[in-house]
């Protein structure tokens, strides 16, 4: 039988506001998504038993039930018996070079791509769609992760609709290795903060969440238009996570000044990037931070936008 390697991207968020609660416990989300080509890869190799195993270097990710990739795993077999009876057991090798628990949906794209490999290896046939219900059972950036690209994502961030790709645009990306971010708590502490102006008739979050489909970032990126879109960068849980992260906070600033069209954190941190127009701008960028923080734990990422979710990387 075939093994896959499938290439699995990070995302970063340009727009992400909190709109109010939802009855399931979620918060209500607009974001605009968009994928970059910092990308994990994930070897699929059948097993002759019926184990579902996961590999992975990363001291960070853990090689148990609780890896998303398993889990991505463990549902399909659970989605598809005779197909898992017949072709046996897994095992997932996680090539990690996304930064982990930092806002940029690492474990999420790892389970995209158990679920694309698992599709093509079993021969499930199933559709993209089709695919993208199964990955919102795993978490609520697994559908954008399996088609990436640039997107609008609403509801709890599992309701897709498409936009223009924009793959001329490249970003830094800086994190702290030693900081990661627990995205519960940051959405926790939102609520706690911010409770108060949650938007709370279902029709009011209803024509809310609509009225993104014509705002002004969708506008930028319609246009294609950088500059407007690194004015446009929003993220309503900077106001939480910037404040408790003071070294977030000065990374955020230290790149800011440094002539990119815009800075933000991405998701809920604590990884901050910087957009920028050329790949030329991006590494001035780059050496401009690491000359104004030279901190050796603050590493530094050039990545370019990408037009593509889980792609096959090569299949023997
Ligand atoms: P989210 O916003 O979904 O919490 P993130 O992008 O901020 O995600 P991840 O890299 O997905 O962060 O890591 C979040 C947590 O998930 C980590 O604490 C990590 O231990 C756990 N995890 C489980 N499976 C994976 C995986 N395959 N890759 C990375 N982290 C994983």
């Amino acid at each position: 039988m075939r093994s896959y390697s499938l290439i699995a991207p990070a995302k970063i968020n340009l727009y992400l506001e909190i709109l109010g609660d939802r009855t399931d416990g979620y918060h209500e989300l607009v974001m605009v998504l968009q994928s970059i080509d910092l990308a994990d890869q994930i070897d699929l190799h059948p097993l002759s038993t019926d184990k579902i195993r996961v590999r992975c270097t990363h001291p960070q990710v853990p090689q148990d039930k609780s890896n998303l990739a398993v889990r991505a795993a463990e549902l399909m077999a659970a989605q598809f018996p005779d197909a898992f009876a017949q072709y046996g057991g897994i095992e997932i090798t996680i090539h990690k070079r996304i930064p982990v628990a930092a806002g940029l949906a690492g474990g999420s794209t790892n389970a995209a791509a158990v679920l694309v490999g698992l599709n093509l290896l079993w021969d499930l046939g199933l559709t993209q769609s089709e695919l993208q219900e199964l990955g919102a059972r795993l978490g609520s950036d697994v559908p954008f992760c399996v088609v990436g690209g640039t997107a609008i994502a609403t509801g709890r961030g599992d309701q897709l609709s498409p936009l223009l790709s924009l793959d001329h645009l490249h970003v830094v990306l800086g994190k702290y290795q030693s900081l990661t971010v627990s995205t519960p708590w940051a959405y926790q502490t939102y609520r706690q903060q911010f409770g108060s102006t949650y938007i709370r008739k279902p029709q009011d979050l209803a024509s809310r969440a609509a009225s993104v489909h014509s705002g002004p970032m969708v506008k930028a990126i319609i246009h294609q238009n950088g500059v407007e879109i690194g004015q446009l960068l929003h993220n309503d849980l900077e106001k939480i996570v910037l404040p408790a992260y003071p070294q977030v906070l000065q990374l955020r600033e230290t790149i800011h000044q440094s002539g990119v069209l815009g800075a933000m954190m991405s998701g809920s941190g604590p990884t901050v990037f910087a957009l920028c127009e050329s790949l030329n701008q991006a590494q001035q960028v780059k050496a401009a931070v690491r000359s104004a923080l030279p901190d050796p734990d603050l590493e530094l990422w050039l990545a370019k936008f990408s037009s593509t979710g889980i792609q096959v990387a090569s299949s023997v």
